[in-house]
């Protein structure tokens, strides 16, 4: 099972945090992990195995966008920073929209993750 996760700059630490609490969960159960290119790249310093695409500015959300709608990408767990603005909106509102499109779970705060993956 293909799982994407993004975190935007204010998040990323969150998430590597999310992830090493999970990350014996997300082994047992073969879930294989993309996630946009900076986010990626600190998760992978944190020993996480982990598929980088281009990072989120350079189209990383549109890339795993198109995942989702192939049907490859089952779910998405995206640490989003309301507090901040992005270059790249339109590509994140395509994803989230496409999410919905084809039913795929998607969560955009640590606490809607925590649950996702309990029902994992
Ligand atoms: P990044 O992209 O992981 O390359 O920073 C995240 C994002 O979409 O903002």
């Amino acid at each position: 099972m293909e799982i994407a996760i993004i975190a935007h700059d204010g998040k990323k630490a969150e998430m590597v945090q999310f992830l090493n609490q999970h990350k014996v969960k997300f082994q047992e159960k073969n879930i294989c992990i993309i996630s946009t290119g900076t986010t990626g790249g600190k998760v992978e310093k944190a020993g996480i195995e982990v598929t980088k695409l281009l990072s989120g500015p350079l189209g990383g959300d549109a890339q795993i966008a198109a995942r989702v709608a192939e049907g490859i990408c089952k779910m998405v767990i995206f640490f989003r920073d309301p507090l901040e603005k992005h270059p790249h909106e339109p590509d994140v509102n395509m994803l989230m929209r496409l999410c919905d499109v084809h039913d795929v779970p998607l969560a955009t705060n640590p606490a809607t993750a925590e649950l996702l993956v309990k029902a994992l």
